[in-house]
């Protein structure tokens, strides 16, 4: 188990499901960790008595905001990128602001964040972006535009990867499967539908997200960029 003891970590979109498993483990494991969250103020309030960790109201969707939380932290070593939403429908009938609002969440905000942790951002940092299997594949109608984002995050890591190489930051996503959280619960009306697609038919635990996370935030990743980390029971094989 690596020791994060020490470790400057910034979680964008902590407060509830995956966010919140990965500040678990990462403060668990001895890091100095702080959380955004947008509207779930009881859930990040209980989830910085339980972990220590520092929980900071900041919507990803205000960039400008984004931009000063993010600059705040000073030298982190760690950023993960895990806030997102998920808006699914007919795209004929889904309205633009709706979808823009999504693509400024999920593909704008861990642009402008993690160029902006990666001007003060120690040598050998880390910074991780939740994607999505989606990214790869979308076996179902009515996620073209959430794709899309997924998708947008890939070009983005890859290229990343090679603005801040040479200081040993790794830049890389982590793309989920179905993960029982409130946006894809696992008694949900979707269940049935993701398990078709999957080799081994439940949902991911958050916890093996997290898990996935601390690796790759940690020594043993120092040769892992410009990379997707699939974790998906197989939905994209
Ligand atoms: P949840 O909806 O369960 O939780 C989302 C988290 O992100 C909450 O902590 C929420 O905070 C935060 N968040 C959302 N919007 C904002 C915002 N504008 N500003 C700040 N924080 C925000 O989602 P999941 O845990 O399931 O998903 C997390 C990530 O994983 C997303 O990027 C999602 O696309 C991705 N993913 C999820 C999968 C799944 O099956 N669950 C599969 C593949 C990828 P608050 O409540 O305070 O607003």
């Amino acid at each position: 188990m690596t020791d994060f003891t020490g470790k400057n970590i910034l979680v964008l979109g902590g407060s509830r499901g995956i966010g919140a498993a990965i500040v678990r483990r990462l403060a668990e494991q001895g890091g100095k960790v702080a959380f955004t969250y947008a509207g779930s103020k009881e859930a990040a309030e209980a989830l910085a008595t339980e972990t220590g960790a520092e929980a900071i109201r900041t919507d990803s969707a205000d960039r400008d905001a984004l931009i000063a939380t993010v600059a705040s932290r000073g030298a982190l070593d760690v950023l993960v990128v895990n806030a997102g939403t998920a808006v699914l429908g007919d795209p004929l009938v889904l309205e633009a602001d709706v979808i823009d609002a999504m693509i400024d969440v999920n593909v704008r905000a861990p642009y402008h964040a993690a160029v902006e942790a990666a001007r003060k951002m120690n040598d050998n940092g880390r910074i991780i972006v939740i994607g999505s299997v989606n990214g790869d594949v979308m076996p179902f109608p009515g996620g073209a535009a959430y794709a899309l984002t997924k998708s947008a995050v890939q070009g983005m890591v890859r290229g990343l990867a090679r603005d801040f190489g040479a200081r040993g930051i790794t830049v890389n996503s982590i793309q989920p499967g179905p993960v029982d959280t409130d946006m894809n619960p696992a008694n949900g009306p979707l269940a049935e539908t993701m398990h078709s697609f999957m080799a081994i038919k439940r949902h991911i635990h958050a916890d093996e997200i997290a898990e996935l996370t601390a690796y790759v935030a940690g020594p043993h990743g120092a040769m892992m960029t410009g990379a997707m980390h699939t974790i998906d029971g197989g939905f994209g094989a």
